[in-house]
């Protein structure tokens, strides 16, 4: 009521949080193949796993569709952030369409590697979550048959593979660094041979964003990820706050807070997934704004300067 002190809310604010350089590069990709080749412009799969981008992306003129198939003739097309298998573009070249691949180099650089471990001789045991876009299209640059699966340590205990298999081992660039240090120990340790490559392949941006919410989390009573429940990096996010032995909850926009969440809670840590716009971030402040006084602080753990460039079809 007006005029009644309100509780004060200290709100923790990781840094770095949001957007990433592949992100970013995928969202002007379409931004620019619009402008280029008018609307409407397809893309195969969310370019990246946020609805807010998707419906932003939508209102200017994309059509996003699942199967290639669904992309009349003669209708550009833009493949998502996470990458594609092979069958993708080798269709579309078959079908002489204009495709725009927004495949984050980080994401390119994996699929390069697994040509190369199978060229090499190698069976590739590739860590990653099953049904994960990426993990489809890193699959996809190699015969079937030469990558196997693992998402747990467990996973690695029943693999078949001899002493003398020759083997490789590749990661998604959105796992748990934590985990996937554990999964790689255990591989090399039943499988001296394996070759990997030298850090895993978790992208800077995974990797940044989990150690950014390790700072913020021991101090806050709740955490806040914002993210989609598809995206991978945001899910590890909130696994990272509550190993912490923080609770957290992933939410989409500031709607999304019950305001029963914040009872006897005195701070709140703030984070967003890679796909996650800093407009939404803004817009969950300004919701607990609403309810408490707060007080904002952000903690920075490090400063972020990549940016990759775009594909040259889009900037001649
Ligand atoms: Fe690329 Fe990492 Fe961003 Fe994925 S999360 S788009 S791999 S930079």
């Amino acid at each position: 009521p007006a005029g009644q002190a309100r509780d004060a809310l200290t709100v923790l604010i990781a840094a770095p949080r949001g957007f990433c350089a592949g992100v970013d590069r995928a969202i002007e990709i379409v931004e620019r193949a619009i402008a280029k080749y008018g609307a409407p412009v397809y893309v195969r799969h969310e370019i990246v796993h946020n609805r807010f981008v998707v419906d932003d992306l939508k209102a200017k003129g994309a059509i996003f569709v699942e199967e290639l198939d669904e992309v009349p003739d003669d209708m550009p097309v833009v493949f998502s952030a996470h990458g594609v298998p092979k069958s993708v573009p080798e269709e579309a070249q078959r079908r002489e369409l204009t495709y725009v691949d927004a495949t984050c180099p980080l994401v390119s650089k994996v699929h390069r590697q697994a040509e190369r471990q199978v060229e090499a001789g190698r069976h590739i045991v590739f860590i990653g979550h099953k049904g994960h876009p990426e993990v489809i299209g890193t699959f996809g640059q190699v015969p079937e048959g030469q990558m196997t699966l693992v998402e747990t340590v467990e996973d690695v205990a029943d693999l078949d593979f001899t002493a003398d298999t020759p083997l490789a081992f590749l990661t998604q660039t959105t796992l748990s660094v934590d985990d996937t240090y554990k999964i790689v120990a255990a591989l090399k340790d039943r499988f001296p041979q394996i070759v990997g490559p030298k850090a895993e392949d978790i992208c800077y941006a995974t990797s940044n964003r989990q150690m950014a919410v390790k700072l913020i989390a021991p101090g806050s009573d709740l955490v806040l990820v914002i993210g989609a429940p598809n995206s991978s990096n945001s899910l590890r996010l909130v696994e990272v706050a509550e190993r912490c032995g923080t609770s957290a909850r992933l939410i989409q926009r500031a709607m999304d807070i019950d305001p029963a969440w914040l009872e006897g809670v005195g701070t709140v840590g703030i984070t967003a997934g890679a796909s996650a716009p800093e407009t939404l971030v803004r817009e969950v402040v300004d919701r607990l704004g609403e309810w408490r006084d707060v007080e904002e602080h952000t903690l920075v753990t490090a400063e972020e300067k990549m940016v990759f460039k775009l594909p040259r079809q889009l900037t001649a």
